[in-house]
């Protein structure tokens, strides 16, 4: 068991709910059964395996989780209380380092504060044996333990929850103040849970408070080489209203110029800072991390290797090097394979530049970078370190040069599991457009709840300036 895999979630969702007339799991947010909602923040946040305990109407409300990636357990001691719930868990997370345990009945957290929990844990030194977050010094719910703790709370009695052990390892604690009391919140009743409904906010209401955007560009500016509707009007709300932008793509095959001409063709006049592909970002992150003597095999296209030297880098021949980083390569060879194959293996550090395992071509999807970072893992049995998104780097980068902050930067795809999810992730604001790849259909259907939908950048715009103008 190493501490570098997943950290787990454990729903608990066994309880009655004599107060609400139906099972509370079973009650409606956001258009889904509440149960069904924590589980996707809990998926959205990367947790892994997510295990959800079930025990009064569990007939009922397991049907609700079946097409989501959870493992059902059945407490059928759960009449005797929480504690129950949580010893049943702990035999089931022998191969977690720790495990965020969830109520089922908090609908505000977020898959940011999730990991925000984790990366808590992950830096601290030693690590804490509980990463619990706190409004105003009182610690609330949901709660890191890490496995050294799970021993204990295998032998919770049945009517205490892991509460209990706060008194027993208070030096172990680890607070995480957040700064939103609502993130923490419990619908104890029907009451509370009425007037949580009531605080949910109108999702189009945070548009005002937005700073900056990062924005994808194909399947939201253009289409091919068509523009899509808005584009023009997009542009000039930017501009009105003195917002900031980064314009992000995880293809690293093509130059930042090449995007800024492509603009111009549209009529768009912009500039390459406003410009951040996955290979750019790539060079930013070895420049922050990597020694500047590295040395470097890529496993790409010439933009990539351009952006590399251009830094400094020395790229070798595939015989030694420091890193190896992959970007999509229509001439990938067996050569090239075997070469990266065996630098992983001698310890060169695994990068790439997107996880997109397929590319779209006129004639259907071709093998995308993320085909051959799935290769080289099989052949090393090593995970790379990917840069675009959804993993943090490229917006993380962006929302830097912009000098903005990620809850005023608002997060515009047409991807729900690259671009969204990314956004979500890092405690952005996020808006989908249906002008691209994914219909409303994917999006009722999938575990990615984007804040905003609207048809394309056209209604959005629209929308967008409507509450600035009105506020
Ligand atoms: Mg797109």
């Amino acid at each position: 068991m190493s501490s570098d895999n997943p950290v787990a979630a454990v729903l608990l969702a066994a309880g009655g709910s004599s107060r609400f007339g139906q099972p509370k799991q079973l009650l409606e947010w956001e258009g889904r059964p509440l149960i069904a909602h924590l589980a996707d923040v809990a998926w959205a946040a990367g947790l892994s395996p997510i295990t959800v305990i079930l025990g009064a109407e569990a007939e009922r409300i397991a049907p609700v989780l079946a097409e989501r990636s959870v493992r059902v357990l059945r407490n059928y001691r759960w009449a005797e209380g929480l504690g129950s719930s949580v010893a049943l868990s702990v035999s089931v997370l022998m191969n977690s380092p720790a495990a965020v345990f969830l109520q089922v009945d908090q609908p505000f957290v977020t898959p940011h504060l999730l990991r925000a929990l984790v990366s808590q844990w992950r830096n601290t030194i030693p690590r804490p044996g509980i990463v619990a977050p706190t409004w105003e010094e009182r610690l609330g719910s949901p709660v890191l333990f890490d496995r050294m703790l799970f021993p204990e709370l295998a032998q919770l009695a049945a009517d205490v929850g892991g509460r209990a052990l706060f008194k027993a390892h208070a030096e172990k604690i680890l607070p995480y103040p957040v700064t939103d009391p609502l993130l923490l919140a419990d619908a104890d009743t029907p009451d509370v849970f009425a007037q949580l409904q009531s605080l949910r906010r109108d999702p189009a209401a945070l548009l005002p408070s937005i700073r900056a955007v990062i924005s994808d560009m194909d399947g939201v500016l253009w289409r091919g080489s068509s523009p899509l509707p808005g584009l023009r009007n997009f542009f000039v709300l930017l501009e009105e209203h003195g917002l900031d932008y980064m314009l992000v793509t995880n293809n690293a095959n093509q130059s930042v110029a090449h995007y800024v001409e492509k603009l111009k063709h549209l009529g768009i006049s912009t500039t390459p800072n406003h410009v951040l592909n996955s290979a750019e970002a790539t060079g930013d992150y070895l420049a922050q991390h990597a020694s500047p003597h590295a040395t470097v095999y890529v496993v790409g296209g010439p933009g990539l290797r351009e952006v590399l030297t251009h830094r400094g880098f020395v790229l070798t021949d595939g015989n030694t090097a420091d890193y190896v980083v992959v970007g999509w390569n229509p001439t990938f060879t067996w050569e090239d394979m075997a070469k990266a194959t065996l630098l992983i293996r001698q310890g060169a550090r695994f990068i790439g530049t997107n996880p997109d395992r397929s590319f779209p071509l006129e004639k259907g999807l071709v093998p995308g970078a993320g085909a051959q970072l799935a290769l080289l893992e099989a052949a090393t049995d090593v995970a790379p370190f990917v840069i675009g998104k959804p993993e943090p780097v490229l917006y993380e980068q962006a929302i830097v040069r912009m000098r903005a902050s990620p809850e005023t930067t608002l997060v515009i795809g047409d991807r729900l599991d690259t671009d969204i999810l990314g956004g979500l992730r890092l405690g952005m604001p996020t808006a989908m457009v249906l002008s691209g790849i994914n219909s409303l259909e994917d999006v009722h259907r999938s575990p990615i709840h984007p804040d905003l939908i609207f048809d394309d950048l056209e209604s959005l715009t629209a929308a967008w300036r409507t509450r600035l103008e009105n506020r």
